[in-house]
């Protein structure tokens, strides 16, 4: 059988996520979102706390926590600012396959790097021209004695400007598509490495979004991770982990204007009485609830599997799916309890449906995560070829 409750030390995390959420990441939350400027204060102490790095092994500094665990830690700093929370998150993006797949001498030089001293991370997989079909990049290695020699220019990338190092994801023959890719650890100080300038985002504005080039870099070949041709199968497994982690965050966001929705609900008064007596209000905070509950459980689910050893692309795609999309509802429907004043910066459910948008396009889009799901179905019903 299953159960539902937290250990004492899920418990014990959840308790330390929500206590830095509250005051250390909301406090200034509004103001990195109105300014658009990377919370390096925040990011520090998310570090010193272990945030950056609750996957990596305990033998190499880091918490050793399971996925499951990191989901539930990762609900409460979402809770306080998405935008802050992805710029946390995405070190676990870059970190996991390295975690999964590096050599011995990879995890020494990277993993306990990054738990011992303050280091951020990025996952370079996105080009202007490449989003949702990753095996069509542009970004080109190619093996010159010990070293790649790495050329491209990658696009949207989370932490770009900040990054110490990147997992940068380069074809060594574009005519095979998928079976091209590879996946080199690219140190920022590297020669030839640069980033753009911030993106000016619609939401998430605290997250550092940047352009990032490679040009005639050279990548010693010991930072290869995993063989030759390797490098497509390696990314989707990181998004398999990951999926579930960005669906989380999308969960403590709408949590957090369910809540405000249902405290504005209590107070305004119209036609005599508090909203939140109109049936229609109800119906709206109870499909939150509903909702929310729902997305929850899929992600746990999904990370369950995960922690198992399990293959969970299709929970992983349904989780992140069905959480984004809840997030994008509560939120429009906060905005819509909150009446006119829910349209304007003086309350801050519009920056919560601002943040969610981009979570529905992301880490694989909406329309993308339905295809993997639809993919698998249709996979498992060709191999019951006993039903009628
Ligand atoms: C704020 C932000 C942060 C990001 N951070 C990172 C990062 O750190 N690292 C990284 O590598 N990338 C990052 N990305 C990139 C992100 O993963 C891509 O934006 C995403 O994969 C979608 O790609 P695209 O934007 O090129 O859209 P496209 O792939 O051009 O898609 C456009 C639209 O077409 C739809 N579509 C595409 N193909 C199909 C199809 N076959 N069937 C049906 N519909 C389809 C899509 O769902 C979408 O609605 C980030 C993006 C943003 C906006």
């Amino acid at each position: 059988m299953i159960g539902f409750e937290l250990t004492p030390e899920q418990k014990a995390l959840q308790e330390k996520a929500r206590r830095f959420s509250k005051e250390v990441i909301q406090p200034v939350a509004a103001q990195h979102d109105r300014d658009g400027t990377f919370p390096v204060g925040v990011m520090r102490k998310a570090h010193q706390e272990g945030f950056l790095t609750p996957l990596v092994p305990k033998k190499y500094g880091g918490g050793g926590f399971g996925i499951l665990d990191t989901c539930i830690l990762s609900e409460e700093l979402a809770a306080g600012c998405m935008g802050i929370y992805v710029s946390i998150f995405v070190s676990t993006l870059a970190l996991y396959p390295i975690i999964k797949f590096g050599t011995e001498d990879q995890k020494e030089r990277f993993l306990r790097t990054f738990c011992s001293t303050y280091r951020l991370a990025s996952y370079c997989l996105s080009e202007f021209t490449v989003g949702s079909d990753p095996a069509s990049m542009k970004t080109t290695a190619v093996l010159q004695g010990d070293h790649y020699l790495l050329n491209g220019t990658k696009m949207w990338i989370t932490n770009g400007g900040y990054a110490d190092f990147f997992l940068v994801f380069a074809t060594t023959d574009p005519e095979k598509r998928h079976k091209g890719i590879i996946s080199l650890i690219v140190p920022s100080n590297l020669e030839g490495v640069g980033h753009g300038e911030p993106i000016d985002k619609m939401g998430q504005r605290a997250s550092n979004t940047t352009g990032v080039t490679f040009k005639n870099v050279n990548v010693p070949k010991e930072n290869l991770l995993g063989g030759e041709g390797e490098g497509f199968k390696k990314a989707m497994v990181a998004l398999d982990i990951t999926r579930p982690m960005i669906g989380i965050g999308a969960v403590g966001l709408a949590r957090t204007a369910m809540e405000l929705a249902t405290q504005y609900a209590k107070k305004r008064i119209q036609f005599g009485v508090p909203i939140a007596q109109h049936q229609s209000i109800q119906f709206m905070l109870a499909d939150m609830a509903k909702d929310i509950e729902a997305a929850r459980l899929l992600i746990w689910k999904a990370a369950w599997l995960a922690d198992q050893g399990n293959r969970n692309s299709m929970e992983a795609a349904m989780a992140k799916a069905f959480a984004a999309d809840t997030a994008m509802r509560v939120t429009m429907d906060a905005v819509q309890i909150y009446g006119g004043m829910g349209y304007t910066k003086w309350h801050p459910v519009e920056k919560l449906m601002r943040d969610a948008k981009v979570i529905q396009i992301y880490e694989g889009s909406a329309q993308i995560m339905r295809m993997v799901i639809a993919r698998q179905m249709l996979q498992e019903m060709d191999d019951r070829s006993s039903l009628p």
